[in-house]
């Protein structure tokens, strides 16, 4: 099996990039931020507050997440619902951030994203797919581009959902998850020691992955 690790902060394009590689390539694109989402967004709605070992351990106790793969597209399944709509909002992204933090958050997901990449050829996006989740795969990439180029992508996406949104609050709010998700203990938000730096800053979308695609042909024919 082949396995391509892209890792980035928000909004460098990871995702879209990496699904539209995927569709060209005919690997399954796995966006592994919309599991720590989907975390979140049942920990929003059973009103977790308290974020100590116990309560996260009987929280999780409880959770099914399951991802699957129809016309590449990816869907996200929490205890039998899909949530792949619902966890696309702000408040869902900030928690997000701040669950993906616990370890045992982490180690609850770990498996399931190793056994997606055992079984199919993939794409796989996140933010330690190349550290900690599949160290050893065969192409490691990491999406970078400016914050105001990343707010200014995610702004348009969500007024593309008609979500009411704020242009300096995206940014902060990138700026603010960017600090957390690389300041933290475990898995943080750092490249690879052999993943490909790609800044995206000024590439339009079909530039990314072309880039993408390259790379990934050079260095599977190897
Ligand atoms: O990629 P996305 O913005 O959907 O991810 C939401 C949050 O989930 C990130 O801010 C990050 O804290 C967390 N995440 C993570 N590890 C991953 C993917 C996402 O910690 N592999």
């Amino acid at each position: 099996m082949i396995a391509v690790a892209i890792d980035g902060p928000t909004g460098a394009g990871k995702s879209s990039v990496s699904k539209a590689v995927a569709k060209k390539l005919g690997f399954i694109h796995v966006d592994t931020g919309a599991l720590y989402r989907a975390v979140a967004y049942k920990s929003i709605k059973n009103n977790l507050k308290i974020f100590d070992e116990y309560s996260v351990n009987n929280f999780l106790k409880e959770l099914k997440i399951d991802l699957t793969f129809e016309d590449n597209t990816q869907k996200v399944w929490v205890n039998g619902e899909d949530v792949t709509g619902e966890i696309r909002t702000e408040e869902v992204s900030m928690m997000a951030s701040n669950v993906s933090k616990i370890p045992s958050v982490r180690a609850f997901l770990l498996d399931l994203q190793r056994n997606i990449a055992k079984k199919n050829n993939v794409i796989m996006d996140g933010r330690d797919i190349a550290t900690v989740i599949l160290p050893n795969a065969d192409v490691k990439i990491f999406f970078t581009a400016s914050p105001e180029k990343r707010a200014e992508r995610r702004y348009n996406e969500l007024l593309a959902k008609n979500q009411k949104v704020e242009y300096n609050t995206i940014l902060d709010d990138v700026i603010k998850r960017d600090k957390q998700d690389s300041e933290r203990d475990i898995a943080p938000l750092k490249p690879a020691e052999d993943s490909i730096i790609l800044d995206t800053s000024d590439f339009t979308f079909d530039e990314s992955v072309q880039a993408v695609v390259n790379l990934i042909k050079e260095k599977i024919s190897e």
